[in-house]
């Protein structure tokens, strides 16, 4: 058959001018759309996108069969055709994970992947893909123990007696309710039965794990004695829940951590908390004092902690367990562990990442780099940018420099206002809508947001060698 190259697809070949009568054994665009073998892709593409690569397949099959001998009956041609086809959208959803530019100035962007790793972690995750020493010592030839240099991070950097690592911070709480209190009931407050963005719902999780939840005091009051007047002979567990992007302001009351520890002690009786996103170190001055720091949680009491990898932690998807080492072996040993366990390629890129944390390198760490950018930064990058998108575009498209804030999102900080200098944009023959939606379709596709009729671009999120990207896509507006 036909010689394949491979990168064809991905450029328009020149269209064919002589009059090669090995040429006319190839099917018109019209035939091959009526091709039986594409009628699928016809109604679940649409005909206007098959077209156009339909288009590309005969313009690339007439190029490659210039000049040479008759290269096969039109049937065989048209069925290589179909195949072309196929291929091209095969090749299309094998990369169902695309890189895109996040102009949005929301840092934990649950739907663009939460936080980006660092380079050092995106390079242990490329010498993870393969063999590796995810249970093996390779200095004694012997078994190993999965996660065993992150457990230790975490206990290093927590204080805590030991650690586990599951696959998310739900996973982890499941785990961890199912262990401890799956046999008898756990105590809550009313006030932190809360839903998180992408589905965690404290109540569904409590129910899933077998435990009897308790609700006690009020949406925005809860004393320590209502916990008290809650306690008996089955109650296994006080669980505490950081209510992440969801506030009570005004009139409210929850006991201390340390308050619900000591009483929970004088039972007999464990304290659990849900840090949620958590913090390994203070992150006050960034308006983040509302986050748990790990630390404290479990120098205040709490038994155990399960807080997320990849939130304002600034790894992969994974949930970070640290606690007594009693209770995490207990977690360790269940058969429920085996199925809530984490991959090799998560544990990768937080081991480099609680490395950085350790150092104290934040700035190593891409989240807490963005989180802590100045707004003389962001202002002094978006001015540059803005002159470089000024020299290169028409008085057509639109551009102005105001000020806005970013959002840290994940369900983090939902109080914290981060100052930025917004790009806002606007074109002479393109609506808000069409704007946005053309730098969707980019090349590397630019997410942005719209408001007030402009479409509103945050450098905060946008990484510096990001930016002849979208400043590209931002000239192709105009073509
Ligand atoms: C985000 C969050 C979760 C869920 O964490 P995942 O890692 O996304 O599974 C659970 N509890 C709290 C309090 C959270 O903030």
């Amino acid at each position: 058959m036909l010689p394949r190259n491979r990168n064809r697809l991905e450029t328009m070949p020149k269209p064919a001018t002589s009059r090669d009568p090995n040429l006319r054994a190839i099917p018109s665009v019209d035939q091959l759309l009526r091709a039986e073998g594409v009628a699928q892709l016809r109604s679940s593409r649409g005909v206007s996108p098959l077209t156009t690569v339909a288009r590309r397949v005969t313009a690339e099959m007439r190029d490659e069969l210039q000049g040479q001998g008759l290269p096969g009956t039109k049937e065989q041609l048209l069925a290589e055709a179909v195949q072309r086809i196929h291929t091209h959208y095969q090749r299309e959803t094998l990369a169902t994970l695309r890189r895109v530019i996040n102009a949005t100035g929301v840092i934990l962007h649950t739907n663009l992947g939460r936080a980006p790793l660092s380079q050092a972690a995106r390079a242990a995750v490329q010498q993870a893909a393969g063999y590796c020493t995810l249970e093996y010592d390779a200095a004694e030839g012997t078994r190993g123990k999965r996660g065993g240099q992150v457990e230790q991070l975490l206990v290093e950097l927590t204080g805590a007696e030991a650690a586990l690592v599951v696959n998310n911070c739900a996973a982890a709480a499941l785990l961890i309710l199912t262990v401890l209190a799956a046999a008898g009931e756990t105590i809550v407050s009313r006030g932190e039965l809360v839903e998180i963005g992408g589905d965690f719902r404290v109540p569904d999780v409590m129910s899933n794990s077998g435990t009897v939840m308790v609700e006690v005091g009020s949406t925005n009051r809860t004393r320590l004695a209502d916990y008290k007047k809650a306690m008996n002979a089955e109650t296994r567990l006080i669980l505490r829940v950081h209510p992440s992007n969801y506030r009570i302001v005004g009139f409210t009351d929850s006991p201390k951590l340390s308050e619900l520890a000591a009483l929970a002690h004088e039972a007999g009786l464990s304290l659990y908390e849900d840090a949620g996103s958590g913090v390994l170190n203070d992150l006050s001055e960034f308006g983040l004092g509302d986050e748990p720091i790990i630390k404290e949680s479990l120098a205040a009491g709490a038994d155990v902690v399960s807080f997320s990898g990849d939130k304002l932690l600034g790894a992969t998807q994974a949930g970070l367990i640290v606690g007594r080492s009693e209770i995490i072996d207990r977690l360790r040993r269940h058969s429920l562990y085996r199925a809530l366990r984490v991959d090799k390629l998560s544990l990768a890129a937080l081991g480099v990442t609680l490395e950085a944390h350790r150092r104290g390198a934040f700035e190593e760490i891409p989240a807490l780099q963005i989180l802590t950018q100045t707004t003389a930064t962001i202002a002094s990058r978006t001015k540059k940018f803005f002159n470089k998108l000024y020299k290169n575009t028409t008085e057509d498209l639109i551009a102005n420099l105001v000020s806005g804030e970013s959002a840290v999102g994940g369900g983090s900080g939902p109080n914290v206002h981060l100052p930025t200098t917004l790009l806002a944009i606007k074109h002479a023959r393109l609506t808000a809508d069409e704007i946005e939606s053309k730098l969707r379709h980019s090349p590397v596709p630019v997410i942005a947001r719209i408001a007030d009729g402009q479409v509103l671009l945050d450098l905060r999120t946008v990484a510096t060698e990001e930016e002849p990207e979208l400043l590209k896509a931002l000239i192709a507006l105009e073509t």
